[in-house]
């Protein structure tokens, strides 16, 4: 096992395309490490780097001490997991497994000791005579893994692995495969456009756009701290609602001014240190999840009630406030058509009753109130709390 680095790395394309720009990243030595990001923003161009499968235009990249980036693929002791599997099916699921470590001319005694092992790790014991045909998708996936396991490579580098399998299969595959990553302690890089796999995968995640990385942190991290609006509405599910407002003063009061309603600041530190800010434009970012009925001294919105969505255990409601802000489409995700309606989204209690066509208000707490630069995008809130 090993740390991996990247060091300055660029990839240019031959014809000309930058896909990956000035990444910087260290993934320690037994990491989870996600890579994540809209399609075409780079993440898989970085994954194939560490893997040897794409050159490197400028920059190092190391795994261990060794800068590799002369390496062949086959050298860099890292083994790929793809989406597509990859299996050979004509072989059964033990030879599958096994197919590396024979290629290497490993003793056949050894060989079954690694199978038999790792398949016991992926509750695959029962069909390690099967085809692959006679698999369903979640033990395909899972061979797929097995024949990374007993590799016991320095990485395991998974790009998409879970996209071909049904929404449930995903859930409890993605279980999976963070155990059997803590069982080996492997470091560990996982690329997807799933928010939601690489906050509940990721030690750390890495949110990239346009080929550059825009932040690395804990899951958590990013999610109450996101540096910019663009990390700040692709993280988080359905994503941050955005407003068009202005930091003003009504009396003595500290108010977000949005198209047709103030949001009052509660008084305290935040308050007053929006204060000194006052007539500076901003993107207001709310969280569906951290609106709840209005409460006495909180922020308020006032909006109407358009649709309302009961998900069980909690209620999707849409609202027209007249004051979203366009600066930032919502990532493709099933909040999209909502947002392209001009509507924001708040989670709420089902023991709540509440009815399309409804005035409502609903507070927030001050201090989950991002403000982020409607010119360069970057939050204000470092923290402005
Ligand atoms: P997806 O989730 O759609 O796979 P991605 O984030 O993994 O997206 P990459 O496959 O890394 O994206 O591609 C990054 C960018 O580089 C894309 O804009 C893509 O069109 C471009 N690209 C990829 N391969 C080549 C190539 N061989 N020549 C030129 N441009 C390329």
């Amino acid at each position: 096992m090993a740390a991996i680095a990247f060091e300055a790395v660029q990839k240019r394309y031959p014809d000309g395309f930058e896909a990956v720009k000035d990444l910087d990243l260290a993934i320690a030595d037994g990491e989870f490490l996600v890579l994540v990001g809209p399609s075409g923003c780079g993440k898989s161009t970085a994954l194939r780097m560490i893997a040897g499968l794409e050159d490197i235009s400028d920059g190092a990249i190391r795994i261990g001490d060794e800068v590799v980036n002369d390496l062949a693929p086959r050298d860099r002791d890292v083994a790929m997991v793809f989406q597509s599997y990859a299996l050979y099916p004509h072989l059964s699921v033990r030879r599958n497994i096994g197919f590396g470590l024979r290629m290497r001319g490993m003793d056949r005694g050894e060989i079954d000791r690694a199978v038999t092992e790792a398949a016991a790790m992926l509750e695959l014991t029962q069909h390690l005579d099967r085809k692959p045909s006679q698999l369903s998708g979640g033990q395909k996936q899972r061979v797929a893994m097995g024949r990374a396991i007993v590799r016991r490579p320095m990485a395991f580098l998974m790009d998409e692995p879970l996209s071909n399998l049904d929404a449930k299969l995903r859930v409890s595959m993605r279980a999976e495969i963070t155990r059997i990553q803590k069982l080996t302690r492997t470091t560990t890089v996982y690329v997807t456009h799933d928010q939601i796999e690489a906050m509940t995968m990721g030690d750390r995640v890495a949110v990239l756009e346009h080929g550059r990385l825009l932040q690395v942190g804990a899951p958590r991290e990013l999610y109450e701290r996101p540096k910019n609006l663009f990390v700040a509405s692709f993280i988080g599910s359905p994503s941050m609602n955005l407003f068009d407002a202005e930091i003003a003063l009504r009396g003595d009061e500290v108010v977000l001014a949005l198209k047709g309603q103030d949001i009052t600041v509660s008084a305290g530190d935040r308050a007053d240190r929006l204060r000194s800010q006052q007539g500076r434009a901003v993107v207001l970012g709310i969280r569906p999840e951290h609106l709840a009925t209005a409460a006495p001294g909180l922020p308020t919105l006032k909006a109407e009630v358009t649709l309302v969505e009961h998900l069980g255990a909690a209620q999707l409601v849409h609202l027209v406030t007249g004051a979203v802000s366009s600066r930032i489409a919502a990532p493709s995700d099933d909040d999209e058509i909502a947002r392209a309606r001009g509507e924001s989204l708040a989670m709420l209690p089902v023991e709540l009753d509440i009815l399309t066509g409804q005035s409502i208000s609903l507070s927030v707490l001050s201090e989950r109130l991002y403000l982020f630069d409607p010119e360069t995008g970057a939050s204000l809130d470092d923290r402005l709390h």
